[in-house]
């Protein structure tokens, strides 16, 4: 099947309000991974693609959306937030389509898009400076200004999700964007950028160029006329855009990922944290930065909440997107070639459950069975590295020190969670560990629009959602006036 969904042209980029085909003339092939199918073919945009997006922002911003006011970008989003909504059912079959995501989290994922951008839309007017006691005979003050054209770059396994919290914001302060959608992925991206367009966002302050990372991608992010850049995926392009953005001391923000555990403590209400401890690592099958993929248990309950665990893991069910199974495929054969890998190396561990793959399931889509594993030892591959899929790991532990110990023992540090009576240890746990996120007696994966969100060591730097993301998208600039 192909599509020509939304009014877009998928093997076009979308610059400066108008449809425009790669200057190179090339498309890549989109592929449906619950089937295998071919969806449609996308631009391959290529680094002439995005100097003329990075120009076109540049022009949007010494035109009518640079002289916008933070009220009028304000009343603009939040059209854009319920144009969103109106489109709610046409974009969510599209990206389960596209990403391969269970129809209702794909719509989950539609509305949280018109949430960023209902949020972002009423903070727009409500980011102030500052004025500041100085000298005698001055008067200082402080402006947040945008930084000027933003560059987005994001991954395939929320697409609508990221767009609201790095464009949304972006946008909120006066920026004017550049989006490269991920290869496996872009079609909301550009579903997105029409309905923006026809809700009144000017031409240029939204464009996006599709294409591939080493191409597209490594060309916006070592662009010079570009003035920030917010990059979300794996560590290792992560580390790449830091230096080509380096090279020309431009900030970035990046959300690389990470091995968020849930720490659940004897006295712990297990009944409530069951469906979170489960939920967090298969949603998305598993293809989310901060799904939680390690369970650590005290003793006491241990044996109990692995039982549990096995019993819910027994049935699930993945199954095509557009079927609404508890996980849909991975993105890709490649990435069930990934994450098969790691499912190998556990061969020697004890794997006390797996959900099925539907019987009816096409054997040309990207399926792989959700895996759970009991008394993994902290330092195994699996306990360790991002798998990207939909596998646990279990792992006991003794007292709080050693919870502690075995929870930031990863390189990463994005969310962790809590779950305790106690409220003592709730407060010591919430500053021990080490995450962007602590969630005490729930989880959140990623958590609202509201919260911010971000990491430390190799999960990345900055933050964004909530009023963090409208200073990082913005500068401050200090004015000391002398009047006698
Ligand atoms: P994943 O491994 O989850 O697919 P990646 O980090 O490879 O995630 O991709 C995330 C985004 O980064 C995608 O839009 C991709 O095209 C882009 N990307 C990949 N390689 C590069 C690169 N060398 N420079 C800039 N962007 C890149």
């Amino acid at each position: 099947m192909t599509v020509r969904p939304m009014n877009i042209d998928p093997d076009k980029c979308l610059i400066g309000g108008a449809w425009i085909a790669p200057t190179g003339g090339q498309t890549l092939p989109l592929t449906n991974p619950s089937d295998g199918s071919r969806l449609c073919q996308i631009a391959r945009g290529q680094g002439a693609d995005i100097d003329a997006a990075v120009a076109a922002a540049e022009a949007a911003l010494n035109g009518p959306w640079g002289q916008a006011t933070a009220a009028e970008r304000g009343r603009i989003l939040a059209k854009i937030g319920r144009a969103v909504q109106d489109h709610a059912d046409e974009l969510a079959r599209l990206e389960a389509m596209d990403v391969g995501k269970p129809l209702k989290q794909a719509r989950a994922d539609v509305m949280a898009l018109a949430r960023y951008m209902e949020f972002y839309g009423g903070a727009a007017d409500k980011v102030h400076g500052a004025t500041i006691p100085y000298l005698d005979g001055y008067t200082v003050y402080t402006l947040r200004e945008p930084h000027g054209v933003t560059g987005h770059i994001i991954p395939w396994n929320y697409p609508m999700q990221i767009i609201g919290r790095s464009v949304g914001a972006a946008l909120a302060m006066g920026n004017a964007c550049v989006l490269k959608p991920a290869e496996e992925a872009c079609l909301t991206a550009l579903a997105f950028a029409r309905i923006a367009q026809q809700a009144g966002l000017p031409d240029g302050a939204l464009n996006v160029v599709p294409g591939l990372g080493a191409e597209a991608g490594a060309a916006l992010a070592s662009h010079t006329g570009v003035h920030h850049i917010s990059f979300t995926g794996s560590v290792g392009v992560g580390k790449l855009i830091q230096q080509q953005a380096g090279a020309n001391v431009v900030p970035v923000t990046l959300e690389l990922g990470g091995k968020s555990p849930q720490v659940v403590f004897d006295d712990a209400d297990i009944d409530a944290a069951l469906p979170f401890l489960v939920n967090a690592g298969i949603q998305n099958a598993g293809q989310t930065c901060s799904a939680s993929s390690r369970i650590l248990v005290q003793r006491g309950v241990y044996d109990q909440v692995v039982a549990a665990m096995a019993d819910r893991y027994g049935a699930l069910r993945a199954g095509p997107a557009l079927e609404d199974h508890d996980l849909g495929p991975l993105v890709s054969a490649r990435q069930k070639e990934i994450v098969s890998a790691f499912l190998a190396q556990g061969a020697g561990l004890h794997c006390v459950a797996q959900g099925q793959v539907t019987a009816e399931a096409p054997q040309t889509g990207a399926y792989v069975q959700p895996t759970l594993f009991a008394d993994v030892p902290p330092d195994h591959v699996l306990a360790q590295d991002e798998i990207f899929g939909p596998v646990q790991v279990l792992i006991p532990f003794d007292d709080e020190a050693e919870a502690i110990r075995i929870a930031n023992s990863t390189p990463f540090g994005l969310v962790a969670s809590c779950w305790s009576a106690n409220g003592a240890r709730q407060m010591r746990m919430a500053r021990a560990l080490r995450a962007g996120q602590v969630f005490l007696n729930n989880y959140g994966a990623g958590g609202g629009v509201e919260l911010p969100f971000g990491g430390s060591g190799l999960s990345g730097h900055g933050r964004e959602k909530g009023f963090e993301a409208l200073y990082g998208f913005s500068t401050v600039k200090t004015v000391a006036a002398f009047h006698g």
